[in-house]
């Protein structure tokens, strides 16, 4: 450990209680490991703290997890996406103004509102929505309940949502939100009252034709019924029924869509199938690994099965298995619903992070948080393609490995804009009181990704550049040309 390192180190408490722990674990973001296997005993790097777990991290060096952990800064999405921008920004010569509108946000609130507990107990939570921009339509973008969620990730978060809106043509803008918690520290009934007091605390900053919020990582269609219905009552009993539209990914009956549950993981699995046709590839034989099996993973890793292919090998935040023979994707999704994670499943292997990621597979599906794929962990993927579910999964350094390795990537604003289109038609129903048929919707959703794809691709022939910079350059090109007819006000 260099003298720094220890200084710094020196400087913290050791891990005292489980919600410390907790944190340490998310922070790490590193799966597989449990409460109990913080054993006492000095850890060779640290050597000072008597509390820590012992485990071998991607990089081969044997460290204490605390170490680990506070000694590594947490990825920083927001400049990651800054950085990007900026790449496709040389490569097109964007008008500097606009770029640099582009590079800010709009909006950013932050709240903190209390909330009653079962106990009795008052707990203050944080908040955040942040509005990218809405040069092309209403702020839309997800919500998340994680413990790690903070001003920078929701900016950056926010900031992918505009190039993927504008990316797929649709007429909205960009924006994000999240609530610093961990859902599994609170009961259905807390997790209700939490959602509808940050519902109300957001008041007008949402709204069917101003802001629009979604399903993300630990939230679903059941609190996006707890927000329109908070937000419904809040209205004049003659506009209640005119804003169901105020959040999409709801359940059918709160007027919900077709499609939208499965439409992230129907989008990656439509330009899954694109890029085998253009590589001549036969989906038939090929295996495909998962990491997060929630939402989006579990739907791509459900509908490519259709095709043939074997899932063999599964990550989330509770472990990971493999398979060599294949998983069943729906026997597993049955299990994580009943279990809550991969952990334990009877039919496959545990393995841990590192044989994960060196899963010889044709194709890698990142589901779960960002920046997952990073320098370390892109250099030990063996796979062909990386179809990005997730948001913001890959980190710079491990993209420029992924290139020089040859590892074709489909970039998260294509690859996982399966959800905000349906969530469009979603809105576009609400707003015209219809409902569309399932097969309709699939249709629909296809011409739009596709073609979005064929556009990144065109782009990447054009200029040269890889499917990540082109999505970006497709994307700003879009909202230069509006900027450029509408000029700015005044
Ligand atoms: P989810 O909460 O349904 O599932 C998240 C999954 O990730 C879970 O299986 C969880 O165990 C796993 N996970 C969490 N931390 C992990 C870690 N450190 N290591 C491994 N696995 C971990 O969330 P979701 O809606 O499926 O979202 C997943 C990703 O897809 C996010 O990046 C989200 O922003 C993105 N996304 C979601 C949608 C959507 O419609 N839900 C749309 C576009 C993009």
């Amino acid at each position: 450990m260099k003298k720094n390192d220890r200084d710094d180190f020196k400087m913290l408490k050791p891990i005292a209680t489980t919600k410390e722990w907790k944190l340490l674990y998310y922070q790490h973001g590193r799966p597989g490991l449990e409460e109990s296997r913080v054993s006492k005993g000095l850890c060779g790097s640290c050597e000072i703290y008597d509390i820590c777990s012992i485990v071998k991290p991607v990089t081969g060096i044997w460290r204490c997890e605390y170490y680990q952990a506070k000694s590594k800064k947490k990825p920083n999405l927001y400049e990651n996406v800054i950085r990007q921008l900026e790449k496709a920004e040389e490569v097109i010569h964007c008008d500097k103004d606009i770029c640099e509108i582009l590079a800010g946000t709009m909006n950013e609130l932050v709240v903190h509102f209390p909330v009653k507990m079962d106990t009795g107990r008052v707990k203050m939570l944080t908040g955040y929505r942040v509005q990218h921009n809405n040069a092309l339509g209403p702020f839309k973008g997800g919500l998340r309940f994680h413990p790690l969620v903070d001003i920078d990730e929701v900016r950056g978060l926010a900031t992918l949502m505009t190039w993927k809106t504008a990316l797929m043509n649709i007429p909205f803008g960009g924006a994000k939100g999240g609530i610093q918690l961990d859902p599994g520290d609170f009961s259905a009934k807390e997790i209700e009252r939490i959602t509808r007091r940050f519902t109300y605390a957001l008041g007008n900053n949402i709204g069917p034709e101003y802001d629009i919020p979604a399903p993300d990582v630990n939230t679903n269609p059941q609190i996006m019924a707890w927000i329109l219905d908070t937000y419904m009552s809040t209205m004049t009993p003659t506009e209640r029924n005119r804003c169901s539209h105020v959040v999409t990914g709801k359940p059918l009956e709160s007027g919900g869509s077709q499609g939208r549950n499965k439409a992230t993981g129907q989008g990656v699995v439509f330009l899954i199938e694109k890029w085998a046709q253009d590589h001549r590839f036969n989906l038939n034989r090929a295996d495909y690994i998962v990491q997060g099996f929630g939402n989006v993973g579990s739907w791509a890793a459900r509908l490519l099965k259709h095709h043939g292919s074997k899932l063999i090998a599964v990550e989330d935040v509770t472990g990971a298995i493999r398979k060599k023979e294949g998983i069943d994707p729906e026997e597993l999704a049955d299990y994580v619903q009943q279990n809550g994670g991969v952990n334990g499943f009877p039919k496959a292997d545990p393995i841990d992070h590192e044989t994960f990621f060196s899963t010889k597979a044709d194709i890698f599906i990142p589901a779960a948080l960002e920046n997952q794929i990073n320098a370390d962990t892109a250099e030990i993927l063996d796979v062909r393609l990386v179809a990005e579910g997730s948001n913001g999964p890959t980190e710079p350094e491990g993209d420029k490995v992924l290139q020089r390795r040859h590892i074709d990537v489909i970039p998260d604003i294509l690859c996982n804009a399966g959800g905000v289109i349906v969530s469009y038609f979603e809105w576009l129903q609400n707003k015209r009181s219809e409902f569309w048929e399932v097969e309709e919707i699939d249709n629909k959703l296809k011409k739009i990704i596709v073609s979005a794809y064929e556009r990144v691709k065109n782009a990447s022939e054009r200029h040269k550049v890889d499917m990540r910079t082109a999505a970006q350059i497709v994307a700003i090109n879009r909202l230069e040309m509006v900027y450029k007819e509408r000029g700015i006000f005044p």
